[in-house]
């Protein structure tokens, strides 16, 4: 069955804000979730609603299907890598909703929780390909520093083997309170424990590897898919390759900005690509068969008799792959008629002759072209 439009099932238009975005979802989800709505399918419902606002509240994976639609969240479409796959996408870490139900029984206080899962920072980086990359799509092996989860004691921060005991200072609790006074009376407020930064836990020895922080720096290689008919500025996303989470969060994505170098011969637009090749006068005038470049190696191409300055041949399915997978476009051909410049007197000679031959200096179609310029003066 096709997927449902995510801008439908979340019922805004395409161009809509984040704000109506996030309005629509938090309508939507008070009333399909599971606890409050029996109805049948109302689950499924909730499931679509949560994946759409996931989509399309990150300005990133919009942009992303936006650009190639569902299949840009669809493993296995681009060699299992998922072209913008978000990993562990789905009903792992309810985030948002965490908000809205914290909102709705709690009239929007800011009660958030420091010991809640985080999912780690996405992390950006920018990879330049030749054109010929972009066009067959190419394997890179990137080196991405970036903060991993100690594989020693797990993030648990402790030595294995060695135990947890209460944080003294929050008794457990994460938060300590604080009472100032101030002009207008006492306030009481509460912060995350500092000594165990929230965690209610403080360990007796720290792990020997990461010294007690959980985490640690680490370069990764990474191999990158990029598919063939990537474009200039496209995004390739790797689900769960970014920086490590917080409180037993998921890692953050890996996003590849992919610029393509400009080709010497060849200019994209869309999926066609577009190139010049000059003729001569004799060519154009007798027709010829010439050999015209091709992303994959030169290709003969006729030339018909009468060919004028600038006409466009089309090389069908010579361009490039769609990144969907829709075919392939094609490769339209410029000629260019070169005027010679530096003639010998032999050859100025047979072009005056041949002038003389035809009986006129110009052709008759240019002939009208001058006399709807004189019919225009008068
Ligand atoms: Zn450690
Ligand atoms: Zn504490």
């Amino acid at each position: 069955m096709a997927k449902q439009d995510y801008y439908e099932i979340l019922g805004v238009p395409r161009d809509a804000s984040q704000e109506e975005i996030k309005k629509a979802y938090r309508r939507l989800a008070r009333e399909y979730h599971p606890d409050v709505n029996k109805e049948p399918g109302a689950e499924e419902r909730f499931k679509d609603i949560n994946e759409a606002y996931r989509v399309l509240s990150d300005p990133d994976t919009r942009s992303q299907y936006d650009q190639f639609g569902h299949a840009a969240f669809e493993n296995g479409g681009f060699g299992g890598q998922g072209f913008g796959g978000f990993g562990d996408f789905g009903f792992g870490g309810f985030e948002d909703l965490g908000d809205i139900f914290a909102d709705m029984f709690f009239g929007g206080s800011s009660a958030r929780q420091q010991r809640r899962p985080r999912k780690g920072a996405d992390i950006r980086i920018s990879l330049t390909i030749e054109f010929e990359e972009a066009a067959f799509g190419v394997e890179r092996t990137l080196e991405i520093p970036r903060t991993e989860i100690c594989s020693h004691c797990h993030g648990n921060q402790a030595e294995p083997g060695t135990p947890l005991k209460t944080c003294p200072d929050c008794k457990g609790s994460g938060q300590v309170r604080s009472v100032q006074r101030t002009p207008f009376g006492q306030i009481q407020t509460s912060r995350t424990c500092s000594r165990c930064a929230g965690e209610g836990k403080i360990y007796e020895k720290a792990c020997k590897v990461c010294n007690g922080s959980g985490r640690v720096r680490a370069t990764r290689k990474i191999n990158v898919k990029i598919p063939a008919g990537v474009d200039d500025g496209q995004i390739v996303r790797l689900g769960g390759q970014g920086e490590a989470g917080s409180h037993g969060g998921p890692y953050g994505d890996l996003l590849v900005v992919v610029s393509v170098k400009p080709h010497e011969v060849f200019t994209r637009q869309g999926n066609d690509i577009i190139c010049d090749v000059p003729i001569s006068i004799v060519q154009a005038a007798l027709g010829d068969e010439i050999d015209v470049p091709t992303l994959e190696g030169d290709v003969k191409m006729r030339i018909p008799e009468g060919t004028q300055s600038g006409k466009v041949f089309r090389l069908r399915g010579k361009g490039i792959s769609d990144v969907r997978g829709f075919g392939r476009g094609d490769q339209l051909v410029r000629v260019r008629v070169v005027t010679p410049t530096k003639l010998n007197s032999k050859q100025k000679q047979i072009l005056r002759e041949f002038a003389k031959a035809g009986g006129d200096s110009l052709p008759n179609e240019t002939k009208g072209f001058f006399d709807k310029v004189k019919d225009a003066w008068r």
